[in-house]
């Protein structure tokens, strides 16, 4: 059989890692964790730090393609991988693009893909000014590392800049205009090897404390605006000559216009409902897409909702279930506050439309 590398050791890699084994892949993990949630779903792991060469080779090595559920691993182990010839999908191209929020948007709007204004931060000092030409109230973030709202901190003026600065923990940084948007949406998009691009109908997503709460489909937008955030996807795809799933986050304003807050080239939180609402889910997509197979449709057959447990909700009573949940858990044992432990996906009823 062949074996499918995947680069980091969470519930992303975790929910891959069944998918791959369903479709008869043997699946080894490297990570830098003991006891990782998708080392338990994996023949073998590779418990070594993201920098040491001689552990990635032995893993690249046994591994017919690789990929990754965190895209902010090193920039020398995705060359690491390339060194022992063996394909890493997605590559290089799309990882250095989405670590850096600056580079990001420069390329988002590079390809006519607009995202709120924004302003690139080096120092406390950059802040005043910036905040000026953003419009007066911003969100300062970390240019690396962030997620679930961590390395952000709201700027409502120009007192406010020393502040944020050291919340962020004095980092390189891009402040960006707040955005009053009407919701938020994303598309999950799928590219083959063969550069077939699909795109699963668009989520409404709700979050709480910066975190991912809810995941709502369908939407309740205008069929337009679907279609436009769809294409947006698409076109990001096809920039980056991309291979396996990616998600897109929109923020949408009142009068249907989206501007692109972020991509992640990876499965995303805000997909998980897909492997129960639709024919294909965003795992099995990801494992055909970098195995060279094709893709399955991606066509919505329930309406759904996906919401995550986060923390203690995780601790949840089995006995509580509803006939239409499905419970996935990720495997984690400490419910540390903030920590994402597993989420339930409600079949609603029957797509209608
Ligand atoms: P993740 O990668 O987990 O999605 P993150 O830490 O990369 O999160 P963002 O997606 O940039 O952070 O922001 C998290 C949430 O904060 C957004 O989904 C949105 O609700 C809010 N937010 C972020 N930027 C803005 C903005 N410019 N204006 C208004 N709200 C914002
Ligand atoms: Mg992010
Ligand atoms: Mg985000």
């Amino acid at each position: 059989g062949s074996t499918i590398g995947i680069l980091g050791g969470g519930q992303l890699g975790r929910m891959l890692a069944s998918a791959a084994n369903q479709l008869g892949f043997d699946v080894h993990i490297f990570c830098p964790e003991d006891d990782a949630p998708a080392s338990r779903a994996a023949r073998q792991t590779w418990i070594a730090d993201y920098s040491d060469d001689a552990a990635l080779r032995a893993f690249a090595k046994s591994c017919d393609v690789v990929t990754l559920e965190f895209e902010n691993i090193p920039a020398s182990t995705a060359k690491a991988i390339a060194d022992c010839g063996v394909a890493l999908h997605p590559g290089p191209k799309a990882l250095a693009i989405s670590q850096d929020r600056a580079e990001e948007k420069a390329f988002l709007n590079s390809i006519d893909i607009p995202t709120a204004p924004y302003e690139i931060i080096s120092a406390a000092a950059d802040i005043p000014g910036a905040l000026e030409r953003v419009g007066g109230t911003g969100v300062l973030k970390t240019r690396r590392d962030g997620y679930d709202g961590k390395g952000q901190s709201w700027v409502r003026s120009s007192g406010d800049a020393d502040i944020a600065w050291d919340a962020i923990g004095a980092a390189p940084a891009v402040l960006e205009a707040a955005i009053p948007f009407e919701c938020e949406i994303s598309v999950i998009v799928a590219r083959s090897s063969v550069g077939e691009t699909l795109s699963w109908a668009p989520p409404r997503n709700a979050h709480v404390d910066g975190i991912l709460s809810r995941s709502i489909v369908p939407s309740g937008l205008d069929k337009n605006v679907e279609t436009r955030a769809r294409e947006q996807a698409m076109k990001l795809v096809e920039a980056l000559d991309y291979v396996g799933v990616l998600a897109l986050e929109f923020f949408v304003l009142s009068d249907g216009s989206l501007l692109a807050n972020e991509f992640a080239p990876r499965v995303h939180n805000s997909g998980h409902w897909t492997p129960e609402a639709c024919q294909t889910g965003q795992f099995e997509q990801h494992i055909r897409a970098i195995s060279g197979w094709p893709l399955g449709n991606t066509r919505r057959l329930f309406d759904a909702e996906m919401r995550n447990l986060i923390g203690d909700q995780g601790l949840v009573d089995p006995t509580s279930l509803k006939p239409d949940e499905t419970l996935t858990l990720y495997g984690k044992r400490d419910a540390r506050p903030g920590r994402k432990m597993g989420h339930i996906t409600r079949r609603i009823a029957p797509r209608k439309d």
